[in-house]
């Protein structure tokens, strides 16, 4: 029988009990310039030549984008903001987000920084993961070269060396603490290796409980049947998968490199076969939670809806400790606020690094939030509708 509470993901007043006013008033004004697609392109323009300038524009990125969607610069200055998500019941993991380096001295900085929030995780049970992308601590042409089987030069096998160290550090750090490890996925041209990495690393780590989860984009055609594999060597080899599901970020870059390069396109014919596949990901894994931990990472109303309803047909409590849903910080707060309300393990990815290291970040952010074919962005709504909500209740 069906028991679960009923989430309603239109209830604005719980996706904004943490919001003052004029925070709102803020997020308001931020969403509506992040609307126009016009705008949100100029202004990215703007700053990467400004960057390149280095014109002072730190600190309006600080006070603005930045201030939205990470959690400050280091992660002593993320603090309050994981407090004040903690207050309602809500976790934090916190994402180093600096992209685009490619030596081995900050390969080995964000691997350490990483370790960091390892130690700090530690200490709080509410934010019980770490989460690190592999390109941060390896370069990415190496790992190209491994994928397709080029011969290493004895420089290029010590690089390879040094990344699966870096990967075993972090997950034996995580393993000590009892901190889970989520591991991103990129690209497909540099996933086989890393992929490889982490199934070394559930093997050794995860035969008790889930320490080390792996990333399944459910966009590749290919996916959902890598999902049974992973299960089916879980099995073999008597270890807990840990699974993270997600549709996929990298859509564009993938379908232009297979049309430059003339090879078929690994991603899904359409949204809605992406989309199916996401769906049949989590029932896979509901229905295999012997031997899975899943960690659903979407925007998607209708996925995060079907997952409770999934997780009550099959009798499993909101908080069962093999379930999480997960949101990114300053996105969804619609769902983050009532799965949590609703009793439902919630933890949301807080991006934090110097600023002028995640603006790639932060323009992705940008323009998920720009008007598609000149219909508003969600949260621009939602916010619209609660400071309605919030007008009509004092007059
Ligand atoms: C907590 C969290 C962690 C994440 N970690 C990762 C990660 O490690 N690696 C990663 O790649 N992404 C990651 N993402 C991003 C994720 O993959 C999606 O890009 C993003 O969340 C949007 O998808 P959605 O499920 O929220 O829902 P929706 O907004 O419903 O779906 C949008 C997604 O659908 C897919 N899609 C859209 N149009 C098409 C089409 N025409 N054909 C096929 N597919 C299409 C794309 O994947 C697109 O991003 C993460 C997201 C979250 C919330």
């Amino acid at each position: 029988m069906n028991s679960q509470p009923s989430v309603s993901f239109e209830n604005t007043s719980i996706a904004f009990s943490s919001k003052s006013d004029a925070a709102l008033k803020k997020m308001h004004f931020m969403f509506r310039v992040m609307n126009y697609p016009l705008l949100v392109n100029l202004g990215t323009n703007f700053l990467k030549i400004a960057l390149k300038l280095r014109l002072p524009v730190k600190p309006l990125v600080k006070r603005t984008i930045f201030e939205l969607f990470c959690g400050g610069e280091s992660v002593e200055d993320c603090r309050e903001k994981s407090l004040e998500l903690n207050k309602y019941g809500i976790g934090t993991i916190l994402d180093y987000s600096v992209e685009g380096t490619e030596n081995e001295e900050d390969f080995e900085r964000i691997a350490n920084e990483i370790i960091n929030t390892v130690e700090k995780a530690g200490i709080e049970p509410k934010n019980p993961f770490v989460v690190f992308k592999p390109s941060g601590i390896g370069s990415n042409v190496l790992l190209n070269k491994i994928q397709v089987g080029e011969v290493l030069s004895d420089h290029q096998e010590q690089a390879w060396n040094k990344i699966k160290g870096r990967v075993n550090n972090i997950c034996e750090a995580a393993f000590q603490k009892k901190v889970k490890v989520l591991i991103d996925a990129e690209e497909t041209w540099i996933q086989k290796p890393i992929d490889h990495l982490v199934y070394d690393m559930m093997r050794k780590y995860n035969s008790d409980q889930p320490i080390v989860f792996n990333t399944f984009q459910m966009y590749l055609k290919d996916m959902y049947q890598k999902l049974q594999n992973a299960y089916s060597d879980a099995v073999k080899f008597n270890y807990q998968l840990g699974v993270k599901l997600v549709r996929g970020a990298y859509m564009e870059k993938e379908r232009e490199r297979a049309q430059t390069l003339g090879y078929q396109d690994p991603i899904q014919i359409d949204k809605d076969a992406a989309d199916e596949d996401f769906n049949k990901g989590l029932k896979f894994c509901i229905e295999h939670l012997n031997k899975i931990a899943l960690f659903c990472g979407s925007h998607n109303e209708y996925s995060n809806r079907y997952l409770t309803e999934l997780m009550g047909n099959h009798n499993i409590r909101p908080d069962d400790p093999r379930i999480f849903f997960s949101q990114l910080y300053g996105m969804s707060d619609n769902i983050s606020f009532n799965l949590s309300n609703a009793g439902y393990n919630v933890i949301k990815y807080l991006p934090y690094g110097p600023v002028n290291d995640v603006i790639p970040y932060l323009f992705r952010r940008a323009e998920e939030n720009t008007s598609i074919a000149g219909q508003s962005s969600r949260e621009y709504v939602l916010i619209k509708k609660e400071l309605a909500r919030r007008r009509a209740n004092t007059t």
